[in-house]
């Protein structure tokens, strides 16, 4: 028999977009040339760890082809024990390293899942169906703020016992840039004398946090944002969502197809009110009624403020693109709550305003207090859009 390693085809299911990368990852595949460590980089939510899990699945598929020794056509096959096992993130051959809480105060245990709580156990327990739903799921577990040295230890002794056993091992490492110094160190040995049968894909979306000697020993492979009509269209197909909420959450979605998904699964459009209403309330400038604004958004909870944000800023520019070009964007101009604002804030700063809002979403991500981010944002903006005594024109 012929071959036919070149005629397969390698399905990256999960993965949405990144026609780039899939070509890669495919070709190295079917001419089993593959290097044995991947850094998979680009911004969150857009596909690094659904391309690493479809990866690994691949890998070690043990499809009823490959037992007699043909290549299978479809790759993986989705039907043999290890696709299965794989489905559920409970492959023997798969290690998911990603950052965790610290283990129990003088634990030397060297395997950290035994040493934690009940609750914790459980916590990550859930994180991991939850992946194994839907690999676009952030591995993020409260308390989890760096990958252990611990879990390296214990992959060097594993490979240190263990030998070549014909299939591949793979290893993930979510959130590379969760490696402090000693356990990058560790991670390093590993990388710089991998077992033969070992494939690492690491994944991060801060390059620059990376330790320059562990991207040198990986092949970098680089995934982008994804076009908002792509998104849009994988919206529709895959779960079925009306052409308008579909192109709503896109746009909302900032390129990630992660973001997308969550705004799919609630109502921008009746959160969108809320930034509407709580803008008209801004304009007042009344002190008491920005206090209440603050309070409001404040006890929201860090999740439900980040949307606020987003879809605040959502508002803004389209605002400003009714105002700059009106003709090219005519459904803009069929929203008569926009229109009204537009008029109202015409020639003020909007780009000033935006910054505004991208600074206290990047506030939020650094844990500052959300009422100081609120009480600073609201205070900004309106000055920045409403005060008569500071305005441009
Ligand atoms: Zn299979």
């Amino acid at each position: 028999m012929t071959d036919k390693a070149d005629n397969a085809e390698v399905r990256f299911e999960n993965l949405v977009g990144q026609d780039r990368v899939r070509e890669i990852l495919s070709r190295g595949i079917t001419r089993k040339r593959l290097p044995h460590a991947f850094l998979f980089l680009g911004p969150d939510g857009v596909g690094k760890e659904a391309a690493a899990l479809d990866l690994a699945k691949t890998l070690l598929c043990r499809s009823d082809h490959q037992r007699r020794g043909q290549t299978p056509e479809v790759l993986p096959c989705g039907k043999c024990d290890s696709c299965t096992q794989f489905a559920k993130l409970a492959h023997h051959s798969l290690r998911l390293i990603f950052p965790l809480p610290k283990p129990k105060e003088g634990s030397t245990d060297e395997a950290a899942a035994d040493t934690y709580t009940g609750a914790q156990q459980k916590q990550i327990e859930e994180l991991l169906a939850a992946k194994a739903n839907d690999p676009y799921t952030p591995l993020i577990i409260p308390g989890g703020q760096e990958i252990l040295i611990e879990h390296v230890r214990a992959l060097r002794q594993e490979f240190r016992l263990t030998s070549f056993s014909g299939g591949w091992r793979v290893v993930i490492l979510s959130q590379a840039d969760r490696l402090r110094v000693e356990a990058a160190n560790a991670f390093l040995k590993l990388l710089e004398e991998p077992p033969d049968d070992v494939m690492f894909i690491l994944t991060s979306s801060h390059e620059s946090r990376l330790l320059s000697t562990i991207v040198s020993r990986c092949q970098v492979l680089r995934f982008q944002q994804l076009p908002i009509n792509l998104i849009m269209d994988e919206l529709k197909t895959r779960f079925k969502a009306n052409e308008e909420k579909a192109a709503y959450c896109a746009r909302l979605s900032g390129g990630s197809w992660h973001e997308a998904v969550r705004w799919l699964g609630g109502d921008p459009s009746a959160e969108m009110q809320k930034v509407v209403d709580f803008l008209r309330e801004l304009v007042r400038g009344d002190p008491g009624v920005r206090d209440n604004l603050v309070d409001t958004w404040a006890q929201a909870g860090s999740g439900e403020f980040t949307n606020l944000l987003v879809l605040t800023s959502k508002w803004l520019r389209d605002v400003q693109k009714y105002l700059t070009s009106p003709d090219e964007h005519p459904e803009l101009g069929q929203d008569a709550a926009l229109v009204k604002f537009a008029r109202f804030t015409a020639g003020r700063d909007f780009s000033a305003a935006i910054e505004e809002v991208e600074n206290a979403r990047l506030d939020l991500m650094r844990n500052v207090q959300p009422a100081l981010v609120a009480h600073r944002l609201f205070l900004h903006l309106w000055r920045k859009l409403f005060d008569s005594s500071s305005a441009t024109v």
